[in-house]
């Protein structure tokens, strides 16, 4: 091996770039992100006024004691199973980094959240990316057989969207020898989740955040559950203080009074994914399977396609590159569009949009 610079960074880190995910910022209408497109939990709004009011000279909570027991309230937990942090990123970094050392294997499906992988490049683990079986499954097999220090499933997937079915989930949890980050960044939506797992098996972290269904994305602010053995693990490498004060005061608001508008978001939420499915269909194209607050289409020339509604004002994301795991990928030669589910006002004007985009020869 070459010995290493006196300021190089990290082997890896070479492969390592600034998160780029590609969206437009000056789109009016900006369904690349999957944030809660009708807006933020009203309880955290009055909240995060009255925590502003009360100033910020503090240092705030130093691994949000009063947040980890309103969630372990909201479950039924002892706090001791639950670490919080600035939003899920700010658990699975520190989690990954906890129970890898630089040379570990870390597996994952392909394709799936690319931040999973980015944070086991930067802490030297070896990512070990296992294709999604054909339509979008979890190869629990492969994913065994491929023994990672630590395993990390997202349910549901991003970018797909499909949730992994429950034995594939236990056949991880049983055979993986390591730790089992399951991130449920969008099971508000799913109707369904892991938390038993978490529950009762000492391997599996599930991973949540504010970010998406309680529209707190700006603020930061997720969470983890698991056995106390790997929450305190994961406290240690995630430090002291990295959580805001306000933050904490609008998550711990938005936690105890937030549930019925969280739940009326989910049912517009699934009310307009549905419509969007359907006019996605009518345009002859061919959306995976959801349980989130997305539809992945698959669709050659999508960063194109993508471009020509960027200059519309609608902002998507445009994938290239991905592993061919279904028939429409394949024949879309890996290239999809995720389209963040909106109020029907935004999902009529994202259809007509594409519907142009198409009569003008501009794609498909
Ligand atoms: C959006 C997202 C997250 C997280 O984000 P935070 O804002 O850091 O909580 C985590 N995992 C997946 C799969 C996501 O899509």
């Amino acid at each position: 091996m070459m010995p290493r610079g006196a300021l190089e960074a990290r082997p890896g880190y070479d492969r390592l770039q600034a998160y780029s995910p590609g969206g437009d910022p000056a789109c009016a209408i900006d369904l690349s992100d999957n944030t809660n497109q009708w807006g933020m939990c009203p309880p955290a709004t009055t909240a995060l006024a009255e925590a502003a009011g009360r100033g910020v000279t503090r240092y705030p909570s130093r691994y949000g004691e009063a947040l980890k027991d309103a969630i372990a309230a909201r479950y039924s937990i002892d706090p001791s199973m639950v670490v919080t942090g600035a939003g899920s990123d700010g658990v699975l970094e520190p989690a990954i980094r906890a129970f890898g050392v630089p040379g570990d294997r870390m597996v994952l499906a392909d394709p799936t959240f690319v931040m999973a992988g980015a944070f086991g490049v930067m802490n030297g683990l070896e990512p070990i990316a296992v294709p999604l079986g054909d339509d979008y499954g979890v190869d629990a097999t492969r994913i065994v057989a491929s023994q990672g220090r630590i395993t990390y499933l997202c349910s549901p997937n991003n970018p797909t969207g499909g949730s992994i079915g429950r034995d594939a989930l236990e056949r991880v949890v049983a055979g993986a020898p390591g730790l089992v980050i399951i991130d449920e960044a969008y099971a508000e939506f799913a109707g369904h989740d892991a938390l038993d797992l978490a529950r009762t098996s000492d391997r599996v972290l599930v991973t949540r955040t504010f970010s998406k269904a309680y529209g707190l994305a700006g603020l930061r602010i997720g969470y983890g559950i698991g056995a106390p053995t790997i929450i305190a693990a994961v406290e240690k490498a995630r430090g002291p203080y990295t959580v805001g004060a306000l933050a904490e005061c609008a998550a711990i608001a938005a936690m105890r009074d937030g549930q019925a508008w969280v739940h009326a978001r989910v049912a517009d939420a699934l009310e307009a994914r549905a419509r969007l499915r359907d006019g996605l269909e009518r345009l002859g194209l061919r959306p995976a399977p959801s349980d989130a607050n997305f539809l992945f289409v698959p669709l050659s020339g999508s960063a194109r396609v993508a471009q020509s509604l960027a200059r519309r004002g609608i902002g998507v994301r445009a994938f290239v590159g991905l592993c061919p795991v279904s028939a429409a990928l394949r024949q879309s030669g890996g290239e999809a569009l995720r389209i963040t589910v909106g109020p029907v006002e935004m999902m009529d004007a994202l259809l007509a949009a594409l519907g142009d985009i198409r009569s003008a020869g501009g794609g498909w």
